[in-house]
């Protein structure tokens, strides 16, 4: 479609957009008394009104019900994760036994590799990618070091090649080979939270397992923003935080998933705990773990109800609107603000580069951009004029226009303050 940088065209596209309604259903923040272009859904999403009642619920049959909630609340706590594997299972591609929701994202993934991360002498490296996002490098090197491992023999980095912003599936795919048998656990982000580039993960998933590696993807920037068929690219295992792109509020709970041919599996070790434990059973308080077959089997402890109450909310949203319908918005507001963002630096005579591939297939909601000279001066900037925007060393600003509430006009609106900053900065 032919863009243009006017405020009329992006009204035009808001007017034809099906999803514009729900930008009503969120609450944003304002600055100057004026609501914000909200850039950082990729970081906390924004809170959409019908949370609160779902909280509010869980309040009042706390109130009213006290310890009687667990069975008789309107949704009783006992089982209350069961309502997330229907819709949070169609989001990530997965059946429904596959999902469920406990902890927090980086504490997921170290109870994950408990089961699927057991070195041996001769298989006992892990693939990850160059400047992962720190967590995960932590958590990485941590459990090497657990296991007794050298982390600086035992985990692999792909890297990028000098000058280039994003790693190549060739250089993945050779990694792979080049580590071969000695390779225990494969673990990436499924989209660089850095770049937002997307990584081929069936592709990726197939090439480690065929050498006898476990695979496990952290979706953090990936639930709720790209399409993701976690079973049938057989995927071990993955884990996502849901406070980014699902809007489940600061620091919520995580998203689990344990691919089906592992659930049956006796000898796969875990840390157990009730939760965990056959539910048919959980409350005669027998002394030998049996854990359910599923991904419910990783759970430990019994959730905290209140926190996974505005999960739902967003769950039950993404799944009324649906992950294809999404994507489609994604993919053209994303491509609008590319546009915009090349009009800006045309007029200002190239101040900045686009770090995140250009190849739609390659990249979702996320723009990252690189900027030449006085960059953090411009973040500022931005965000005293409104525009919620994200800074990352050394010199990128992170845009993600989030089909869920972002409005073309937003992208329009803007190029607007970027290009009325940029050229105050060259004064
Ligand atoms: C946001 C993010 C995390 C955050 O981990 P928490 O355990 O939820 O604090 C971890 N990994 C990646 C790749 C992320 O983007």
């Amino acid at each position: 479609m032919e863009f243009l940088n006017t405020r009329e065209f992006a009204q035009q596209l808001d007017a034809k957009d099906k999803l514009a309604k729900y930008r009503d259903e969120f609450l944003f923040p304002h600055v100057n008394g004026k609501q914000v272009i909200y850039f950082t859904g990729n970081s906390l999403g924004l809170q959409p009104k019908r949370t609160k009642a779902y909280v509010d619920e869980v309040m009042d049959d706390w109130a009213k019900l006290a310890v009687e909630g667990h069975f008789y609340a309107n949704k009783p706590w006992w089982d209350y994760q069961e309502r997330f594997a229907a819709p949070l299972s169609k989001i990530v591609g997965a059946l429904p036994t596959e999902v469920t929701v406990m902890n927090t994202l980086t504490v997921n993934l170290h109870l994950l590799m408990v089961s699927f991360y057991q070195p041996t002498e001769k298989r006992f490296k892990i693939i990850c990618e160059e400047k992962a996002f720190p967590s995960d490098q932590y958590m990485i090197k941590s459990q090497v070091k657990f296991h007794g491992y050298n982390p600086d023999e035992a985990i692999v980095e792909i890297k990028r090649r000098p000058g280039e912003h994003n790693i190549r599936l060739e250089d993945i795919l050779a990694t792979i080979n080049e580590v071969g048998d000695g390779l225990a656990l494969l673990l990436i982000g499924g989209v660089n939270y850095y770049t937002g580039q997307i990584f081929d993960m069936k592709t990726i998933t197939k090439a480690a397992q065929d050498k006898g590696a476990y695979v496990g993807w952290d979706l953090a920037h990936a639930a709720g923003n790209i399409n993701l068929e976690l079973h049938e690219w057989n995927v071990d295992f993955a884990a996502w935080c849901s406070y980014k792109y699902m809007n489940s509020g600061p620091g919520n709970a995580s998203g689990v998933f344990v691919h089906e041919m592992h659930h049956n599996d006796p000898d796969l070790p875990r840390f157990a705990g009730w939760w965990g434990h056959n539910k048919e059973r959980r409350f005669l308080m027998e002394p030998n773990f049996d854990p359910v077959r599923g991904a419910e089997g990783w759970q430990i402890s019994n959730l905290p109800v209140l926190s996974l109450a505005p999960y739902l909310a967003s769950v039950e949203m993404f799944d009324e609107v649906g992950m294809p319908a999404l994507i489609q918005k994604r993919d053209s507001i994303t491509s609008y603000l590319e546009f915009i963002l090349h009009e800006i630096d045309r007029e200002v005579n190239g101040h900045f580069e686009i770090i995140t591939p250009a190849e739609p297939s390659e990249r979702a909601c996320q723009l990252s951009v690189f900027l030449h000279g006085e960059g953090r001066s411009l973040f500022d900037y931005l965000m005293k004029n409104g525009v919620i925007v994200d800074w990352r060393e050394p010199n990128v600003i992170r845009l993600a226009p989030v089909p869920l509430y972002c409005s073309y006009e937003d992208m329009y609106e803007f190029g607007q303050i970027l290009k009325t900053g940029i050229l105050s900065h060259k004064k």
